[in-house]
């Protein structure tokens, strides 16, 4: 009913505010690119790509609040405007972001430049591993019955395929910046690169390969990525919460086996599951971040991708001790 609610308020708006295109509220610069990104991981992208530029530059919103769970975000009226008037927008594609392509059934994207994040990579289906817990419906999914993984950006090697992508569009549609996008886009990718290769070394010097999340696992790419085996309660983009006993015991038993160090948490998690597998194993509970979302005290503190990402290195290092 939410959704059905929720769309019925996106088409009136469309309808009564249908040539507002320009002249975004909040604005710090009347003329300049409007630029929105879905969640945070490409907004982070553009905030890198177009770093100093300026009063010239775009000006850049995130639809997901922080600390807002990304799988149940529905647009506001006042996001939907502000969709409309964006000269960018991107999104990922996935499960989280099925609401975008109902919005744009009935809004003109002529002059909208859109990315969706999953095009600018291999995707690969949502995996259910042994132990891990299947949702009951079928998920509500964009692709036609197959669930594709939406964590796109957790794997650095497909950050940098995304941020690529992203630093295309906005040059295209801002030749007077491009210059200066392509100079931060060629600095900020060989920090990506640096990222890719340091958990590349965590992993390659690494006693196991085995990694255990007592929550849900939007890791896939990033797994694939490294030649990780996981076992995790729920798939990444599961609604439930709360795992039955037998998921529980299953990761007990898989760290009591294999002397697993560290069970994973992800963020803005309840993290109730991995303290009872912690307080059960005598493993360490450490938060592995998959900056589906932030803290509304990171964003404010303009905690970055990159930075989220390299705290993950080792956290990564000690869980495969
Ligand atoms: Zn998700």
């Amino acid at each position: 009913m939410k959704r059905i609610l929720a769309a019925v308020i996106a088409v009136s708006f469309i309808v009564f505010f249908p040539a507002c295109k320009k002249g975004k509220t909040g604005a710090k610069n009347q003329d300049g690119l409007n630029v929105v990104a879905v969640n945070f991981p490409p907004y982070d992208f553009v905030r890198a790509i177009a770093k100093d530029s300026g009063s010239a530059g775009p000006n850049l919103a995130m639809l997901l609040p922080p600390a807002a769970e990304s799988h149940s975000f529905e647009p506001s009226p006042q996001d939907i405007i502000t969709i409309q008037n964006s000269d960018v927008f991107i999104y990922t594609g996935g499960e989280s972001d099925v609401w975008v392509d109902r919005i744009f059934e009935s809004m003109d994207t002529s002059k909208i430049k859109i990315i969706r994040m999953m095009d600018a990579v291999d995707v690969v289906e949502e995996e259910i591993v042994e132990g891990m817990e299947e949702e009951e419906e079928p998920p509500d999914s964009a692709e036609e019955g197959v669930a594709y993984d939406e964590h796109v950006w957790t794997s650095p090697k497909n950050a940098i395929r995304i941020v690529r992508a992203i630093t295309g569009a906005l040059c295209e549609v801002d030749a007077a910046n491009a210059a200066l996008f392509r100079k931060n886009s060629d600095a900020y990718i060989k920090s990506l690169e640096k990222l890719d290769s340091d958990f590349q070394a965590v992993v390659d010097g690494a006693k196991r390969k085995t990694i255990v999340f007592g929550d849900r696992f939007p890791f896939r790419y990033f797994a694939d990525a490294y030649g990780l085996k996981y076992f995790a309660a729920f798939p990444g983009c599961s609604t439930e919460t709360e795992p039955a006993a037998a998921t529980v015991a299953f990761l007990i038993n898989k760290i009591r086996a294999e002397k697993i160090p560290v069970v994973f948490h992800i963020e803005l998690s309840n993290e109730k599951m991995a303290d009872t597998i912690a307080a059960e194993t005598g493993a360490k509970k450490l938060l592995f971040h998959s900056c589906h979302n932030i803290s509304k005290k990171d964003f404010d503190a303009g905690l970055t991708f990159l930075q989220i990402q390299m705290a993950n290195v080792p956290r990564l290092r000690e869980a495969l001790q």
